[in-house]
């Protein structure tokens, strides 16, 4: 039986014979079709709902079991099984912006420029001085609400760091450890837009509520990690909550240390 070449992959060049179904070089289908809207629509459903790698998929798995999730996906090779995790962020982002957009978690609930206003004061001078720091947390307020994606960008390499110099010898990489943080952040950061950012201004005591978005985020990341690290290796649990905290803790230094910056010379 000699095969016969038929057509080109439009995709790249590759001569395919009359029964593929797939591009043997690329991948990509044999069967294309003009784009119509009943197949966008179907594109876009199927993003989100395919019961194996789609993005609903994806945030149930991170709920159950977002170590396991990871661990599969980076270390044992299993890249079909779910969503894209850098896609998955970049959707995120694109979420947390538009709900801080309709809701400014932070902006709405503080008015430190209206305050600094009317209080009193012994000296102009001081009134000066004060009236330009209470324009300066504003500011940083509004970089909060608006830059979300630089700083959730931002967070990844840092506590990245931390994790893989205290993991250094589970033989996980920088970069693996990177794609976790990815995974994690991208649900971290779900939670917030959805759950976190919508009821924080129906809280009067913003320091209690954040932290109780500390101790999620905490608590969370801890159970991923652990989860995540390779079986074979020893760890505890306690080890891991540490770690979190630590990288937790680089990151704030860190943020506030650039918050500082933008509110200094931006
Ligand atoms: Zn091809």
């Amino acid at each position: 039986m000699s095969l016969t070449l038929v057509k080109q992959c439009p995709n790249c060049r590759t001569g395919l014979e009359s029964e593929y179904n797939y591009c043997p070089a690329c991948g990509q289908t044999t069967h294309l079709h003009r784009f119509n809207l009943h197949h966008i629509f179907h594109e876009v459903f199927h993003a989100l709902t395919h019961a194996d790698k789609g993005v609903i998929h994806l945030v149930k798995e991170l709920t159950i079991r977002p170590g396991v999730v990871a661990r599969e996906y980076i270390l044992e090779g299993k890249r079909k099984k779910y969503f894209n995790p850098f896609t998955f962020l970049v959707l995120i982002v694109g979420l947390t912006i538009f709900v801080n957009s309709i809701v400014h978690p932070y902006t709405r609930s503080s008015d430190p420029v209206g305050q600094a206003a009317g209080r009193e004061y012994r000296t102009e001078q001081e009134r000066q001085q004060k009236l330009k720091v209470a324009e300066r947390i504003r500011t940083s307020q509004q970089f909060l609400e608006k830059r979300g994606n630089v700083i959730i960008f931002l967070a990844i390499p840092i506590v990245t760091l931390t994790f893989w110099l205290l993991f250094f010898r589970s033989g996980v990489n920088y970069a693996e450890h990177l794609v976790a943080q990815v995974f994690f952040t991208g649900y971290y950061s779900l939670i917030t837009s959805l759950v976190f950012t919508p009821l924080r201004p129906l809280f009067p005591n913003a320091n209690a509520f954040a932290g109780t978005q500390i101790l999620f985020q905490l608590v969370y990341i801890t159970f991923a990690y652990y989860q995540f690290l390779p079986p074979n290796r020893p760890k505890s649990v306690f080890r891991v909550a540490l770690a979190t905290l630590a990288a937790l803790m680089t990151w704030a230094v860190v943020s506030f240390a650039a918050m500082y910056l933008y509110i200094r010379f931006g």
